[in-house]
């Protein structure tokens, strides 16, 4: 599917999620047999691992629609890039969304600086990063600051999802959520 087509079923089905209008989420596994043998999601999501920020009804999607990858953060280390990139080479999607969200944990704790340990310290390193280089050191900006610097790891330390992107078969896009009103914003 082009991105464009993929873009704006996630932006339909996200108001369908504020509008309190799911029509893909409840049908549950009703008709999903065809899964059995395999997927074929319209777009690759890289997002949050908190639980204010379900992937798949936040943008009422059907079973095998998605392709996630969840971390603390939205950040895009080694593991998120290599699983970007068998999203779009192995499954051929053309979409990929770093999606960021509102009061973000991770990057509050990114804010504050607490070493907690040598693992989360890996997973934080991106944010600490955006956080000691940005003037403005609002959770919002560095939330948002952060969806664009997932997207250039995602260029730069992958030959595979740069030469996609430069080719036009693949975009990457930001996008932000907001808790309190369910609102997806394409940054
Ligand atoms: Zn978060």
């Amino acid at each position: 599917m082009k991105a464009s087509e993929a873009i704006k079923l996630l932006k339909e089905g996200n108001l369908r999620f504020v509008n309190h209008k799911l029509e893909n989420l409840t049908k549950g596994i009703i008709d999903c047999d065809h899964l059995v043998h395999g997927q074929n999601p319209f777009a690759a999501i890289v997002g949050c691992s908190d639980s204010r920020v379900p992937t798949e009804m936040i943008f009422d999607t059907r079973l095998g629609d998605l392709f996630i990858i969840r971390n603390g953060g939205s950040v895009a280390n080694r593991t998120q890039i290599a699983s970007v990139e068998y999203a779009v080479l192995k499954l051929n999607l053309e979409l990929i969304v770093v999606l960021v969200h509102q009061n973000c944990g991770a990057v509050q704790a990114a804010v504050e600086y607490e070493y907690v340990s040598e693992n989360m310290d890996y997973m934080l390193r991106q944010l600490r990063a955006l956080v000691h280089e940005t003037e403005d050191k609002s959770i919002e900006n560095i939330t948002k600051l952060n969806a664009f610097k997932s997207i250039e790891n995602l260029m730069q330390k992958s030959k595979i999802i740069k030469t996609k992107v430069e080719e036009g078969n693949v975009v990457i896009v930001p996008a932000y959520y907001e808790i309190s009103t369910g609102q997806v914003y394409f940054l």
